[in-house]
């Protein structure tokens, strides 16, 4: 089932046609720009790379889109990767050494690197160098190989999972958070003009309203929205077209899918609202734990319809409201208050 925020092929070559390539062009987050405007500026009057920098936040609010702004604005070379892609220190001892001066190297679900890759890095992101050993047993030799002074840009959904050590090599971090209605909107309308279509700003805040604070999300629905407004109607997205055609994806007017759903419905039905484990949940949706704690949980959590607690997940009376799950006096233990 492809969730609200997961991404296949063919909608990440889309999402990456619709990318912002200059801070300029980036919606929102006023913030974390202005901060980094400053971070670029000064890097560049000094003629020196940027320091190693982190974003972390959610999946499709716009990490790997700024790692790409960095290199367009600092006019150096992007080398992406993620993770769980980087297997082997040779594979990472092939990409470092092709680094340039100033290039960036952009790391997404950096979370995600097994331990021995992630102390590989450490040399290099401290003191540009690699130790690579070659050789087995007793000819086994430890190379120094010097590399060029890069930028590593990290990306992940899970600070909190980073080691230690390696937290501690970023200079920079900088948390990226759900977009307001009115970026969204903004969003959506600059997407309808890339893809040579129109959208008033009547619909698109309506359809931002349903995106869950999240740009990529925008970008599927407003697809979803133009589609039907070709077909059902004469290509003009109206409010009414837009508004049928989320509740025809099961987009309800928070922007809740049929997984969402089915999690909160899953909790009250059967949990009595919670608390329940995270691990529990998911065999009982028949989902990953990982995806419910990266893709879907976020939102909820963040519009206080689930709450996090040691004991487990645990869904909020408003949530049971806007299900229109009748509440029994008493026996939905796990419903908490806003
Ligand atoms: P992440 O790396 O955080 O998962 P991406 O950088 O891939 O997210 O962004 C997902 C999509 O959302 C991209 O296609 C991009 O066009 C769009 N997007 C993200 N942030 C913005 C923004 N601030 N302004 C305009 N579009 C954005």
């Amino acid at each position: 089932m492809v969730t609200g925020s997961q991404v296949t092929p063919e909608e990440d070559k889309i999402q990456f046609s619709l990318r912002p390539k200059r801070l300029d062009e980036y919606i929102g987050q006023r913030d974390l720009k202005g901060k980094l405007k400053v971070t670029l500026e000064a890097a560049q009057a000094r003629k020196e790379p940027v320091e190693h920098m982190l974003f972390y936040g959610p999946p499709g609010l716009g990490k790997t889109t700024l790692a790409h702004i960095i290199s367009n604005e600092m006019g150096s070379k992007i080398y992406a990767t993620a993770g769980p892609a980087l297997q082997r220190s040779g594979d990472l001892m092939g990409i470092l050494t092709n680094l340039n001066e100033g290039d960036i190297l952009f790391i997404d679900e950096i979370h995600r690197l097994s331990p021995t890759i992630e102390e590989f890095l450490y040399p290099a992101l401290e003191d540009y160098k690699v130790d690579f050993v070659v050789d087995k047993g007793a000819f086994a030799k430890v190379i120094n190989v010097p590399l060029k002074r890069f930028t590593l840009v990290g990306a992940t959904t899970r600070a909190g999972s980073l080691s230690a050590p390696l937290r501690d090599r970023f200079g920079l971090y900088y948390h990226i958070d759900f977009y307001p209605p009115d970026d969204l909107a903004e969003i959506i309308i600059r997407t309808a003009s890339l893809l040579n279509s129109y959208i008033d700003s009547e619909s698109a805040q309506m359809v931002a309203m349903r995106s869950r604070g999240t740009p990529r999300i925008a970008n599927r629905l407003f697809r979803r929205v133009r589609d039907y407004a070709e077909v059902k109607g004469d290509g003009r997205v109206t409010l009414e077209l837009a508004e049928r055609a989320l509740d025809a994806e099961g987009i309800d007017s928070l922007g809740l899918d049929n997984l969402d759903r089915k999690l909160l419905k899953i909790v009250l039905d059967y949990y009595k609202g919670g608390p329940v484990g995270i691990e529990a949940l998911a065999a009982t949706l028949n989902e990953e734990a990982d995806t419910l704690v990266d893709m879907v949980e976020p939102y909820l959590l963040k519009i206080g319809f689930v709450q996090r607690t040691r004991r487990g997940r645990m869904v909020s009376a408003e949530a049971a409201k806007h299900l229109g799950v009748a509440l029994s006096g008493g026996s939905q233990q796990g419903l908490f208050d806003k």
